[in-house]
């Protein structure tokens, strides 16, 4: 078997000195520190991601301020309450629940966002920002999903610098950053998507596949050699559907299978489990930009 690269592990260890940082910084402002959530419309799985990040910043102290509007609200009047959050000394940080009503321009919304409460990293301005950083930890904060896997990857010890890193999947929101964070980790990144004429060469001639597409059995036997590490940042339900955060009592599968994948990595290779891989560490980026957001 190779090594498991578990999320949980690291999450669970990781989150003792993100506590220890957010009671710090509450002391100093005085006050905890809190999340605002833009939701619009009741759709059950962005209910179900909000409900697992308000667990989780019930577990770590940090006050949660959920702001839902009816599926039919007009763009401007979602903008205007971001722009009055941007405002507020009491709110650190601000995500908006993708995905929106097909009537709203995403970009337009998320750009909103002051780039200093823009915990998802994901707005314009932010993005500028972090594709021009040095390197990884001079800049926060990075997208999520990306950092995570930066974390779990750190974590582990796994060093990518000059190794050949095969990142699946190229959308903005996840393919993209983690193909920047990689790439200045010092990794040397190839970026495939679905117009790759030939998938199985690239992975095999990678040391590192970080594969992030959300099409389960992607990835398997034939894709991978002994002693590769794979990352899976795919979630997918039992019928295929995506998932973009882990939700509670749902069977998700990856990208990968992992039971055939695993065979052939043998035991000097390394692999993230789905559930219990990237999603666990993507939620603990999410409160670790909180919590650096606070100090901007
Ligand atoms: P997305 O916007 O649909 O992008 C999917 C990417 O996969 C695209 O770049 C697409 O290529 C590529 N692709 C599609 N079919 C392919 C194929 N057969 N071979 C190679 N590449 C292919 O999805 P996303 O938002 O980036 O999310 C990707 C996955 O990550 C999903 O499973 C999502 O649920 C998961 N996710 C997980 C977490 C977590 O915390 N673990 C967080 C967020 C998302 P083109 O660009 O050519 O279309």
């Amino acid at each position: 078997m190779p090594i498991i690269l578990s999320g949980k592990v690291a999450r669970d260890e990781l989150k003792r000195s993100l506590v220890a940082k957010i009671r710090a910084l509450q002391e100093k402002q005085g006050s905890p520190l809190c999340l605002a959530i833009i939701q619009v419309g009741d759709r059950p799985d962005s209910t179900a991601y909000i409900d697992a990040k308000k667990r989780f910043a019930a577990e770590i102290g940090v006050t949660v301020r959920l702001v839902h509007f009816q599926e039919s609200v007009k763009q401007e009047d979602v903008i205007a309450e971001i722009k009055k959050l941007d405002q507020e000394k009491e709110v650190t940080g601000i995500i908006v629940q993708l995905p929106l009503p097909a009537h709203i321009d995403k970009h337009a919304v998320i750009d909103a966002i002051d780039p200093g409460k823009d915990i998802d990293g994901i707005s314009s301005a932010s993005v500028r920002r972090w594709s021009a950083a040095d390197d990884v930890e001079s800049y926060r904060p990075w997208p999520a999903t990306a950092y995570g896997v930066y974390q779990l990857l750190q974590f582990y010890k796994i060093d990518v610098q000059g190794k050949r890193v095969c990142i699946i999947g190229r959308s903005e929101l996840v393919g993209a950053p983690i193909a920047a964070i990689v790439g200045k980790m010092g990794g040397v990144v190839t970026v495939c998507h679905s117009k790759t004429v030939d998938l199985v060469k690239e992975t095999l001639a990678a040391d590192v596949i970080i594969t992030a597409v959300g099409k389960p059995a992607l990835i398997t036997a034939q894709h991978v050699r002994s002693g590769q590490v794979v990352i899976d940042v795919g979630l997918s339900d039992a019928s295929g559907g995506k998932l973009d955060e882990e939700v509670p009592r749902r069977k998700l599968v990856g990208d990968v299978d992992f039971e055939k994948a695993s065979v052939v990595l043998g035991e000097k290779g390394a692999i993230s489990p789905v559930p219990g891989g990237v999603g666990p560490m993507t939620v603990l980026a999410l409160f670790d930009n909180l919590a650096d957001c606070a100090r901007i």
